[in-house]
């Protein structure tokens, strides 16, 4: 008899945490592993952030939250879709949770039902396939490459939609690809979706504020939307804070009122003193995001032009985020005669062996014949891992 169960069975390890594992471990056994596995920056959480952390301990913001998150935080967030998306939204439309991906974990257990259909474009964020699993739902994937910058048409949208569809579930600034929708493009899918009104869309924008092409856009901008669309976000990203683990929804709000009952009995509201920070965060100064997204802008043209000198590698350039998802199939076959490599899993594990540095492999992101390289780290640790990659990759013939 097995003692765990199926549910455990069957979900698979997350590998962009698995990779950061293996790269923590090499490194105290003594290895210099420059880790571009994580998508985790590098900047340290802004002053003013860390001072309101500290203030809530000293006022005495020790006790449990409110489920939903303190009444002033969403607030602020309320204000914030205002200010920044042009987009209206009351407090009790929002839920504020242990990080995005608690947030992804809870719309998708109160929406989905076994045979219910998940429309996920591939390349995806590894925890989207998984989650879809624990809620008993089945993933449809819309495969994408390099040549349509690895977006879907709405064309792709349309031939997958049943009537089994209950979600299409998509980022946008993209993990693991940095392709950003343009409003037009968006327009283009939210346009079919108009055809299919029991089709709701998890819209992952916790890229928003990393993005190169100057305003971002969400698909809950158009009209007929409104209603169906669940927009994930938080402050990992944005604001340097992923040890903070603070994410929100705004949602329909009977969507937002389940996800509150579902927390309620897992988690209950998310760290006090992290909802705090996360006031500060999202109502206080944003320098400090534009200047890191200005920081991001230019590690994306280095490694983009560094890349571009490592033979074999098929790159496109990306509008936002902070990867880099190169095809590099090339290599497959070819060996430095000791180890073949087969695939990209193969390839990820002969850079990390090779050259000590850490890169995920692009089968966790529905994609075998890429890898992701995630630039959320200093100028000088990038050129060094891309200078020591190629040098590994020229020993394979
Ligand atoms: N969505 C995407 C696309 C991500 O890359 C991540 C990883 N940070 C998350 C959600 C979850 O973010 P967090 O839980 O740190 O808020
Ligand atoms: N989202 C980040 C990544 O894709 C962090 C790791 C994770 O939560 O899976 O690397």
């Amino acid at each position: 008899m097995e003692v765990l169960s199926k549910r455990i069975q069957q979900l698979q390890e997350s590998e962009t945490l698995q990779m950061a594992k293996l790269s923590r471990e090499l490194r105290s056994k003594g290895f210099d592993i420059i880790d571009l596995s994580l998508g985790e920056p590098d900047f340290a959480t802004p002053e003013h952030i860390r001072e309101a952390a500290k203030k809530a301990i000293d006022d005495g913001y020790t006790k449990y939250p409110p489920v939903a998150g303190y009444l002033d935080l969403r607030q602020a967030i309320a204000e914030k879709f205002k200010r920044e998306n042009h987009l209206e939204f009351s407090p009790e439309q929002i839920l504020v949770s242990t990080g995005a991906k608690q947030s992804l974990a809870n719309v998708m257990l109160v929406l989905l039902d076994e045979g219910d259909e998940v429309i996920i474009p591939s390349p995806y964020w590894v925890s989207y396939r998984e989650i879809v699993k624990l809620a008993e739902a089945t993933m449809v994937n819309i495969h994408t490459t390099i040549e349509s910058n690895f977006k879907i048409t709405p064309a792709q949208l349309e031939q997958v939609i049943t009537p089994q569809t209950k979600l299409l579930c998509f980022s946008s600034p993209c993990n693991p690809t940095g392709s950003f929708y343009s409003k037009e493009e968006l327009k283009g899918l939210a346009d079919v979706l108009a055809k299919h009104p029991q089709v709701f869309v998890i819209s992952d924008e916790i890229y928003e504020h990393i993005n190169f092409t100057g305003s971002h856009q969400s698909i809950a901008q158009f009209d007929w939307m409104k209603d169906r669309v669940i927009i994930v976000n938080g402050v990992s990203k944005a604001y340097s804070m992923t040890g903070w683990r603070l994410g929100y929804i705004a949602a329909p709000q009977w969507i937002t009122k389940a996800c509150d009952k579902m927390q309620g009995q897992i988690t209950s509201g998310a760290c006090s003193i992290s909802q705090r920070a996360a006031l500060a965060a999202i109502s206080g100064d944003q320098t400090p995001t534009d200047n890191m997204r200005t920081a991001f802008k230019n590690r994306r043209d280095l490694v983009h032009r560094l890349l571009l000198e490592i033979p074999g590698f098929k790159v496109n350039e990306p509008d936002g985020a902070f990867y880099f998802f190169p095809d590099v199939s090339y290599y497959f076959g070819k060996t430095d005669g000791e180890t073949v490599i087969k695939n990209a899993d193969d390839l990820c594990m002969y850079v990390i062996h090779k050259a000590n540095v850490s890169l995920v492999t692009g089968k966790a992101f529905g994609d075998e014949n890429c890898i992701r390289i995630s630039y959320a780290t200093s100028e000088d640790k990038l050129i060094e891992a891309l200078r020591r990659t190629k040098e590994a990759l020229a020993k394979l013939s």
